[in-house]
């Protein structure tokens, strides 16, 4: 492969248009940017997973897990309401009430427990805590 000589075109104008398609691309990333910045915090990468006496029950995104789900286990029963950014138990018909005085959590590495039910609702992210059985 020899290297033939390459017509030396400068067309200024065909590198204009090259340029300013670059730039109109950067102004979009940085836009895109600002728009995610702006964004729910975390509700992209933010996981949750539901342990119901010991076993995942549900293993999905934040997002998609929106909406309102009931578990019973060991006599009692969670309600978790999830609007897609935040998770919290509504109601329970355990004693001490202390799932739903836990409150919405949000953020991965937060998780809501509720010992007499055995049911832990737990918030991960990233590629940081994948240890699911
Ligand atoms: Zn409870």
């Amino acid at each position: 492969m020899s290297l033939k000589s390459s017509p030396p075109e400068c067309r200024p104008n065909r590198r204009d248009a090259l340029a300013a398609l670059v730039i109109a691309a950067a102004a979009l990333v940085i836009a895109l940017s600002f728009y995610y910045d702006n964004a729910p915090a975390g509700s992209a990468s933010v996981q949750v997973s539901v342990s119901v006496g010991g076993r995942v029950e549900d293993f999905s995104s934040l997002s998609r897990y929106a909406g309102v789900h009931t578990y019973s286990c060991n006599g009692y029963t969670l309600t978790v309401s999830c609007d897609g950014a935040e998770v919290q138990v509504v109601s329970s018909t355990c004693p001490g009430q202390d799932c739903v005085h836990t409150g919405a959590v949000s953020k991965a590495g937060q998780s809501i427990v509720c010992l007499p039910a055995r049911i832990v609702i737990r918030l991960t992210g990233g590629a940081a805590d994948l240890t699911v059985g």
